[in-house]
């Protein structure tokens, strides 16, 4: 055998490397790169500059020499504003953190990180977490990494993971529910009312709940609800009064327009958050320290106004596709799970052919089978400019005329 016959053999690999496919987003953002400035619909983060002051205190911290390791958990400053929060947001103890409380709270390496070490700490093989269907992509793979499996709630038309579609999947090997309000990719907001009858499903069978809320300040008002602290998205964590049985993980990257510093964290019982801390230190050891120091300034920096200016753009996108297709509402995020008309004739890989002739048209967007077990749907994210969505949404509309 060669050189290049051995390195361009999979022998090295192991059977997991082997069986992990190419994430479908990678695949459109990598065609992306190959077209002529394309109408891009495909893109999973805001169209906004990071904050200044979010900005100024990471570059402070890096000035001041805060480039080092930090704790595992994080560093004390940042954990102590995010169990302030907690406490203002969803009613948690102002003690969070501190052992007699029994909450923990951990900083992770993304809302990505907390997810996956929240799989490493929960999951052992054959165990099983419900996730939604449609999902965002990472779930499933993550699970089946612990040898965990996930299933799938079908959560079509409306996206809305309730307690009576839940309900006929928990099975003796379920360990946890994984909620997302507001979901990628459909967008739906749980109300108060929907996240309770979960929680009381999952505290009935004796199941965790997980609360992935990565968009949460990302909803848009007419989906948000009346809270002691202002109008704010509904949460399963504030229905539940204490959080001995929800892990509640959140992250910095949707909101404050800083994807890239990687930055998410995890609260709820101790003895889960526990485990999760040992994971991270054998594996990320810590979140990026700068970026750390940087997200402190991120709870003294209102973003509504931006939430309002994607609300707008949510509108035009469901005003004009309602004319073609079943749209249903995005209540928060900034994507919008599109139905593609039967009578285009696309059959059962209709996601699939539909983006295939946006592509035609210049446009990109996200088939709907990288995000559940169906290909009847595309993604649309307007987490673009108003005028690019403009032009998509005009090329659309000649699409799905047919
Ligand atoms: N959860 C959901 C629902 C997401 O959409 C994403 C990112 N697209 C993540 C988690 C991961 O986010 P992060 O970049 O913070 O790892």
């Amino acid at each position: 055998m060669t050189h290049a016959d051995a390195t361009s053999s999979q022998r090295w690999l192991s059977e997991r490397a082997r069986g992990l496919g190419v994430s479908g987003i990678r695949r459109v953002f990598e065609l992306g790169a190959t077209l002529k400035e394309p109408i891009n619909l495909s893109i999973g983060q805001p169209d906004f500059p990071v904050p200044d002051p979010i900005k100024r205190a990471a570059i402070d911290a890096i000035e001041q020499d805060h480039n080092g390791y930090t704790l595992s958990q994080g560093i004390p400053q940042l954990r102590r504003r995010i169990v302030e929060h907690l406490a203002e947001d969803v009613g948690w103890p102002a003690n969070s953190g501190e052992p007699e409380s029994g909450v923990g709270v951990m900083v992770t390496s993304g809302t990505s990180g907390a997810l996956s070490l929240m799989m490493q700490a929960l999951l052992s093989p054959g165990d099983e977490i419900i996730i939604p269907d449609p999902y965002f992509v990472a779930y499933p793979t993550m699970a089946e990494l612990c040898g965990g499996v996930a299933v799938r709630c079908d959560t079509y038309p409306d996206f809305r993971m309730t307690a009576e579609r839940l309900e006929p999947l928990i099975s003796e090997r379920t360990k946890a529910v994984l909620l997302n309000s507001p979901g990628n990719p459909g967008g739906a907001v749980m109300s108060g009312d929907e996240c309770r009858e979960v929680l009381e499903l999952c505290r009935a069978k004796g199941v965790l709940l997980v609360s992935d809320e990565i968009y949460d300040e990302f909803t848009f008002d007419d989906h948000r609800e009346e809270t002691p602290g202002g109008r704010k998205c509904p949460s399963p964590a504030r229905e539940a009064g204490s959080h001995e049985d929800v892990l509640l993980i959140r992250g910095f990257g949707k909101s404050y327009g800083c994807t890239g510093w990687r930055m998410g964290y995890a609260a709820g019982p101790a003895h889960i958050i526990n485990a999760m801390t040992r994971f991270q230190q054998f594996t990320y050891v810590c979140a990026p320290s700068i970026a750390q120091h940087g997200c402190i300034a991120a709870f003294e920096t209102d973003i509504d106004h931006l939430v309002e200016s994607y609300r707008v753009r949510r509108d035009m996108v469901v005003s004009r596709l309602s004319a073609h297709t079943r749209v249903t509402e995005p209540g928060g995020a900034f994507y919008c799970f599109v139905e593609v008309p039967e009578r285009l004739g696309f059959g059962e890989q209709a996601g699939e052919r539909f983006f295939e002739r946006a592509v035609e048209e210049n446009v990109l967007l996200i088939p709907g089978h990288v995000f559940s077990d169906r290909d009847t749907h595309f993604r649309l994210s307007f987490a673009t400019s108003e005028r690019n969505l403009e032009r998509g949404l005009d090329a659309l509309d000649v699409l799905l005329r047919g």
